[in-house]
């Protein structure tokens, strides 16, 4: 779909889209961080604290701002002296699958060689697990290549979310101080929307600068720091496609295209909890020529993962919680 003239826009507008959605929300390192502990059974304030290492101020706004989007509840667990805790929610739950996609992806490409932080057992099998994405019609794995995309019903232009100030990037270096995380490292590199949005791009085809800013919008300077990035960390291949004058083209390496994992998996969860029931996107999978809705499995049994069927090994000490 083209974007729409803009000269009558008051903002800059985006494609609907359930990955930028879903970006919106997790897309800082903190928040995504929090539900991690989560998952691994946090559910107090000064829990999360020492979990994390985060300032006060920022974790209380975090976990406001997650309480307020419906993925935590906010809940009494003592009348006197009065006290609270977080749980997770169906949708905060839900979002345990894209976790698990991220981690494999890190596990895979950010390592540096070591093994794994975290070693997972799915506990219906009982097998030492490595979550994939699959597709819901054939069950085999979601590859970049074998993917065609339509326009779903909820497929359109919006205003730009514009993320608040305080929102700004983590630095990398402080997601993984209290527990390495292949998670963190896999949101080092591509842990906020406009990065994402440049990836999910390129998994429609574009490769050149002009077609990223005239799709997106995006400021130039915006776009060629993302795309130096992405080159650094070996996302994308920087190629010669003319030689008078010069002109470059970026194509997705084998890493890169791995990113369908993550991708697919977050747009499964917007589709469902922040797009109604009009995905704005539709994909059919052409091993099996079926559309269908990617989920994530266990590589041994090949059934959906949930927080609650997993348990977990650390490669390392785990802090204690007090
Ligand atoms: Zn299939
Ligand atoms: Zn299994």
């Amino acid at each position: 779909m083209a974007m729409p003239a803009l000269e009558s826009a008051a903002k800059p507008l985006e494609r609907n889209c359930s990955v930028g959605r879903t970006v919106n929300i997790i897309g800082d390192g903190w928040s995504f961080m929090i539900l991690r502990e989560g998952y691994f059974g946090v559910r107090r304030f000064k829990h999360f604290q020492s979990m994390l290492g985060l300032p006060r101020g920022t974790l209380s706004a975090r976990l406001s701002a997650l309480t307020e989007q419906g993925l935590l509840r906010k809940v009494q667990y003592s009348e006197r002296p009065p006290r609270s805790e977080y749980r997770l929610t169906m949708m905060g739950f839900d979002l345990y699958p894209v976790m698990l996609s991220l981690l494999a992806f890190g596990d895979k490409w950010l390592a540096g060689g070591e093994p794994p932080p975290l070693k997972m057992f799915h506990i219906p099998c009982g097998s030492e697990c490595h979550p994939f994405v699959a597709c819901s019609s054939c069950g085999e794995e979601i590859l970049a290549r074998r993917l065609k995309y339509r326009d779903g019903p909820g497929a359109g232009w919006a205003p730009m979310a514009v993320p608040k100030k305080s929102r700004r990037q983590v630095d990398p270096t402080v997601l993984e101080r209290r527990r390495p995380s292949s998670v963190a490292r896999a949101l080092q590199v591509i842990g906020d929307r406009w990065s994402f949005m440049v990836v999910r791009e390129a998994f429609f085809g574009v490769r050149r600068f002009d077609d990223w800013q005239s799709r997106l919008g995006i400021a130039p300077n915006i776009l060629a720091d993302r795309l130096r990035r992405f080159v650094n960390v070996g996302i994308f291949d920087r190629v010669r496609y003319q030689s008078l004058p010069e002109r470059f083209e970026y194509r997705l390496t084998d890493m890169g295209r791995d990113l369908i994992g993550p991708f697919s998996a977050m747009l499964r969860w917007g589709d469902q909890w922040l797009s109604g029931n009009t995905p704005p996107l539709l994909h059919t999978h052409l091993e099996c020529g079926q559309d269908f809705t990617p989920r994530v499995v266990c590589d041994h049994c090949r059934e959906p993962i949930t927080a609650a069927a997993m348990r977990y090994q650390m490669a390392y000490p785990e802090p204690a919680l007090d």
